[in-house]
């Protein structure tokens, strides 16, 4: 068996110890006779995976009490709807950072339900940096302020979060969550879609505070009222019950490496292999401002767009796929996320400078 490095920006690469073991487990979970596929999501088996899965996240979070830990469905795209049926309190408007194509989703997503106050972009630079967001800008009345905290087409990632005083903090964090600690308490809402950090797609990760449950109005339909899966465990109704295990078995892994101070420095050392290429190349060139450089998400482009092919053939052939940059930028991206091991990074590197020696 050959695998390869695979720089996908979603689904993405899962680390090949937790392939292995849910490999072993397919058909005969833990002696119980049934895949975790084939288990009803009430049953005792199941819900013991469950219940660790979410106590794991807790740990490795460290989640206060007062949050609650829903595992639904929907994508983060459904998120981009929900926070604002949710969130909005009856307050009818709601502040937005636009860093980029995830954010501008987010927002056109809001606008259907409320005013969107833009209170900051980086739109003038082609999203490039992160905005500085002035304190006059930002609305004491707003439900909630939301941000990506990482561009995962840009390439673009917050370093530190905006104070946002006591209007509620929301975050995407779809692809660099459990990429680094952050402090939970600072934000109302953290959500994340499974496949770029944590899982197999189809599961949606949303941690919210408690006080900010069941304060829609209106009363949103069932299944997209947050009270619905915070008063049911998520398991209101079938759960995503096997992206739940794989996530589960993620979550263990990232603890046996130490947790996430650990996989903060693991991601650092990956991430400044490409960056130190790219301040010592002319060849290569990446468009972000530095001190927003994402240690998950590389765009980088080629002197000419005609080497492009040439660039993604010589790498396939060297075992390292899914290189080509976003339809919407151009050129390269290499999404190196938790599981993506420091080897394929280095392997790409040593593959770039070749590559420049040979063309540049
Ligand atoms: C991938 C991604 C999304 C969309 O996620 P879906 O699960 O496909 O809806 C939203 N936000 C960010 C930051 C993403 O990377």
């Amino acid at each position: 068996m050959s695998r390869v490095f695979n720089f996908s920006a979603g689904p993405a690469a899962l680390p090949e110890e937790v392939l292995k073991q849910a490999a072993a487990e397919l058909v005969d979970w833990n002696g119980s006779g049934q895949s975790v596929m084939e288990m009803s999501h009430r049953g005792k088996e199941y819900m013991a995976i469950h219940a660790e899965a979410e106590a794991d996240l807790r740990e490795l979070m460290n989640i206060p009490a007062n949050y609650k830990v829903l595992f639904l469905q929907g994508g983060a795209s459904l998120q981009f709807e929900m926070i604002p049926i949710n969130l909005l309190r009856g307050l009818g408007t709601a502040d937005y950072v636009n860093t980029g194509e995830w954010s501008k989703k987010a927002i056109k997503a809001a606008k259907l339900f409320c005013d969107v106050n833009v209170v900051a972009s980086s739109e003038d630079k082609n999203f490039n940096y992160v905005p500085k967001i002035a304190a006059s800008k930002l609305n004491k009345k707003a439900a909630y302020l939301h941000i990506c905290s990482n561009e995962t087409i840009g390439g673009v990632e917050f370093q530190d979060f905006p104070d946002s005083g006591k209007v509620p903090l929301v975050a995407d964090m779809s692809s660099n969550i459990l990429s680094r600690p952050v402090d939970v308490s600072k934000f109302g809402l953290i959500y994340a879609g499974a496949q770029k950090n944590i899982g197999p797609a189809g599961l949606t990760i949303v941690i919210v505070r408690d006080d900010l449950i069941g304060k829609a109005e209106p009363t949103p339909p069932v299944m997209l009222d947050y009270k619905t899966h915070a008063d049911n465990e998520s398991m209101y109704n079938t759960p995503p019950t096997y992206g739940i295990y794989i996530a589960g078995l993620v979550f263990k892994w990232i603890k046996r490496l130490g947790g996430l101070a650990a996989m903060e420095q693991r991601n650092i050392e990956k991430a400044n292999l490409l960056y130190d290429l790219f301040d010592q190349s002319s060849f290569y060139r990446n468009p972000v401002e530095k001190a927003y450089r994402s240690r998950m998400n590389v765009p980088f482009t080629l002197p000419n767009a005609e080497l492009d092919d040439v660039f993604l053939k010589g790498a396939k052939e060297r075992g390292m796929i899914q290189l080509k940059g976003h339809r919407s930028v151009g050129g390269m991206r290499a999404s190196i996320y938790n599981a993506m091991p420091k080897e394929g990074v280095e392997a790409l590197v040593a593959f770039m400078k070749e590559f420049e020696a040979k063309h540049g």
